[in-house]
């Protein structure tokens, strides 16, 4: 998956409602460089060590939660207490993530959705949405390399 270009990235804010900061595109365009995922921390770390960045922590946590709550970009709990966060594709999907090197697979075909309907209309929920993280062990970390992703 090619990396989003900084106007692509300015569109996506702007698509889902943030204003494109000179400090968000550059948070955002560090993120985009991630194939898994980061807590805030590591993407703080990164942005101060390899872009030479400014940007304090707190803000990093500030804007990765705004970015989160505009789904921008997704959070995951598989590290135990801290968030992870990735910048995924804008359609529907879910996340499959090893337990062991933390490696995050987007799962696209979702199959729940009638299921879900069928659930919350038998106790009378509508709006519904849902999040789905599936833990497990790749491919790479069983030693089983012929069946390791791309
Ligand atoms: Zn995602
Ligand atoms: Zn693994
Ligand atoms: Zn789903």
């Amino acid at each position: 998956v090619a990396i989003p270009t900084q106007g692509e990235l300015q569109e996506l804010l702007q698509a889902n409602g943030v204003r494109p900061t000179r400090q968000r595109l550059e948070l955002i365009g560090e993120l985009a460089r991630e194939p898994n995922d980061v807590t805030a921390q590591t993407l703080w770390r990164r942005l101060r060590d390899e872009r030479e960045s400014k940007v304090g922590l707190a803000t990093v946590y500030r804007t990765l939660a705004l970015l989160r709550d505009h789904h921008v970009i997704d959070a995951l709990n598989h590290r135990g207490g801290e968030l992870c966060y990735r910048l995924c594709s804008d359609t529907h999907h879910h996340h499959l993530v090893c337990r062991s090197c933390h490696r995050v697979v987007e799962i696209d075909g979702c199959d729940l959705g009638s299921w879900i309907e069928t659930l919350a209309d038998a106790h009378g929920f509508t709006d519904t949405d849902h999040r789905l993280e599936v833990a497990g062990v790749c491919a790479e970390c069983r030693g089983d390399a012929r069946r390791s992703g791309p």
